[in-house]
């Protein structure tokens, strides 16, 4: 049995810790049941590394889509996990029935939530849900 009262969610900077709570709320409750999976499957805790950004640092990054100013997707690190135990988190999530519904559709035409790739920033899980679920883009510096 893991050490639970151990377990804390860990973030790569104080801004995006601060904006974690931004996120859509479906979203939240998604990466909950991963982090706890995590937990109690490997004993690790998912660093997270991007939640809420703007339109200047998406530029900075190269990022093409706009999901992440609209709160609905998030990142984490795969350094502290192996690749076995990236890919069966990963599938946990894409296979969950509860979650088929808030699937995304991706450029690539996947349908999916949780997607391990490196597009030029590193090796990182990346999260998110449905654009139906969420329009407008958050105004970070004006909360
Ligand atoms: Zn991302």
């Amino acid at each position: 049995m893991p050490e639970l009262h151990q377990a804390r969610m860990k973030f790569k900077s104080k801004r995006c810790e601060e904006r974690m709570l931004l996120l859509h709320p479906v979203l939240i409750m998604i990466f909950s049941d991963l982090f706890w999976f995590a937990r109690m499957r490997y004993n690790k805790d998912i660093i997270v590394t991007d939640t809420v950004s703007t339109a200047s640092e998406d530029a900075a990054l190269g990022r093409v889509s706009d999901s992440h100013q609209r709160g609905l997707c998030l990142d984490w690190s795969v350094r502290n996990f192996e690749t076995h135990e990236v890919l069966d988190l990963v599938n946990y999530i894409n296979n969950k029935p509860e979650y088929q519904r808030y699937k995304y559709l991706s450029n690539s035409g996947v349908k999916r939530i949780a997607y391990f790739h490196d597009n030029g920033n590193g090796p990182h899980v990346h999260m998110g849900i449905n654009k139906k679920l969420q329009n407008n883009i958050i105004d970070v510096n004006n909360l």
